[in-house]
């Protein structure tokens, strides 16, 4: 079931108000049309009946795919993640023994992360392997672009079947490459041993810091 409320919004251009549903969580399998929305970002979009002015509305919301059995929260600030990991630490704890091991849970903190997961879940690549495999093309970028480095915050991986580009954001706009997927198979091969099943790896945040904790485990252990 999809959980919304309505909220009253102020437009900006002509102060009029009108009403918008915001979604407290999205479930694929119910409300196809509204996943698709939050995949383009229209979900976001509030349009003033008074002016016909397109306002911008995001918020934080519960993603959940029931046929691939994943789970994202999207939260904007660190108060809400730290209770959305609790509340997936939770239901990965008490899960009926039939259920255990069946979800892929996870918090993130960005729209663009939000939507990079789902495209990786619904494409059934696994997000670990992808945070391990941007490492690479982040220090590929760090030696042709020196001076963005310190403003290198994330890095998302996008596109569709196969053909992904790979975009770093920087404070100068973004800069992008194509993605080779044999950086991802050799990331798979390298670090399968390190990797638990991901359904019962415990993982919910799982982001470049996730990978870079990792590698260094991996570096310490050689
Ligand atoms: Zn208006």
């Amino acid at each position: 079931m999809s959980v919304s409320k309505v909220k009253t919004i102020t437009c900006p251009k002509c102060g009029g108000t009108g009403d918008f549903t915001v979604y407290n969580s999205i479930n694929t399998k119910e409300d196809p049309e509204l996943a698709d929305k939050l995949k383009d970002m229209t979900l976001f979009e509030y349009k003033c009946p008074h002016c016909g002015a397109l306002v911008f509305v995001e918020y934080g919301l519960l993603y959940h795919n029931v046929e691939k059995g994943v789970m994202i929260y999207y939260v904007r600030n660190d108060a809400d993640a730290e209770k959305a990991v609790e509340l997936f630490r939770g239901k990965e704890n008490t899960a009926a023994e039939e259920l255990k091991g069946r979800y892929i849970y996870r918090v993130v903190r960005s729209y663009r992360q939000l939507k990079e997961k789902i495209m990786i879940f619904d494409e059934n690549m696994d997000d670990r392997v992808m945070e391990l495999a941007k490492l690479l093309y982040l220090t590929k970028f760090q030696v042709e672009y020196p001076a963005l480095v310190p403003e290198i915050k994330e890095s998302y991986v996008y596109g569709s079947e196969g053909e992904y580009q790979v975009a770093f954001r920087t404070k100068e706009g973004e800069v992008s490459t194509d993605f080779n997927m044999q950086d991802y198979e050799d990331m798979d091969g390298r670090f399968e041993y390190l990797l638990k099943p991901i359904r019962r790896s415990g993982d919910i945040i799982v982001d470049q810091n996730w990978a870079m904790d990792l590698v260094h485990y991996k570096e310490g252990e050689e």
